[in-house]
């Protein structure tokens, strides 16, 4: 009779996915252009978790106040206009698509007018506390979430299963964003992105309310050296680690 030599299996990498029946936040904030949002979403959608760009909540605060003529200066407008939109995503798009007054607005968060304003806007307290409301309550309604920007893992889910810190040199944020910008057709101007980068990083930091932070047990990546593949792979590597303990 033939008997089958004994192989030894070189352990292949295995998708992970987390368990259906296990609730878990993940947590990825950082500076501008370190291709969170891109990362972000694929992270989510390979280990099976909703993703959230909170980001695009500041951004379309942003396009409200120069849509509707709101002085920048008047905090209790801003709050109650932006209230009461309502902003809320479309979750059986993907990536899920931003909804004001129940209309996608998407389409302008991402423009020059609203990137220029959107620091200053998301420095208002009021309109954070406002936020940070939203993005609890959309983690209650979805409690498998990756969630992406600035102050997740600091302050809205410090108790986040998994928190991630991304970084990159500014010059590497910048010739990202331009790339990102190009594909979409726009035009774009390295030196003056560069500019912007940092002034919006310095904005974030210094601001009083939630500022970029990295959070003190948070995972961080500088991901300058990386690919973007090489990148999803680490995270995925270190939330492995830590959702199977
Ligand atoms: O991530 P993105 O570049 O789209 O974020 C736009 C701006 O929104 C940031 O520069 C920051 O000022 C603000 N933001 C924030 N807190 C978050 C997410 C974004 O203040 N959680």
């Amino acid at each position: 009779m033939h008997t089958p030599a004994a192989t030894t299996l070189t352990p292949s990498r295995r998708e992970f996915t987390v368990p259906p029946d296990r609730n878990t936040i993940i947590t990825i904030d950082g500076p501008a252009g370190t291709g969170k949002s891109t990362v972000a979403r694929e992270l989510a959608s390979r280990i099976g978790l909703d993703f959230l760009d909170t980001g695009a909540m500041y951004r379309a605060a942003a396009a409200i106040v120069i849509d509707f003529g709101i002085d920048q200066r008047d905090i209790d407008a801003i709050v109650s206009k932006v209230a009461s939109a309502d902003l809320h995503f479309d979750w059986a798009a993907d990536p899920p698509t931003i909804l004001a007054w129940d209309k996608p607005i998407d389409h302008r968060i991402r423009d020059a007018d609203v990137t220029a304003i959107v620091s200053p806007i998301a420095g208002i307290g009021k309109l954070r506390e406002h936020m940070v409301r939203k993005q609890r309550i959309i983690a209650n309604q979805h409690p498998r979430l990756v969630s992406e920007g600035r102050d997740q893992g600091s302050v809205v889910f410090p108790d986040a299963d998994v928190k991630f810190y991304l970084d990159a040199e500014p010059a590497v944020r910048a010739a990202r964003r331009a790339e990102q910008l190009r594909a979409e057709g726009r035009t774009v101007n390295v030196d003056r992105l560069l500019a912007d980068i940092i002034a919006r990083d310095h904005s974030d930091s210094t601001r009083e309310d939630g500022p970029l932070v990295c959070p003190e047990d948070a995972v961080v990546i500088d991901t300058s050296t990386l690919s973007r593949d090489g990148v999803i792979q680490r995270l995925e590597d270190e939330v492995r680690v830590r959702i199977s303990l």
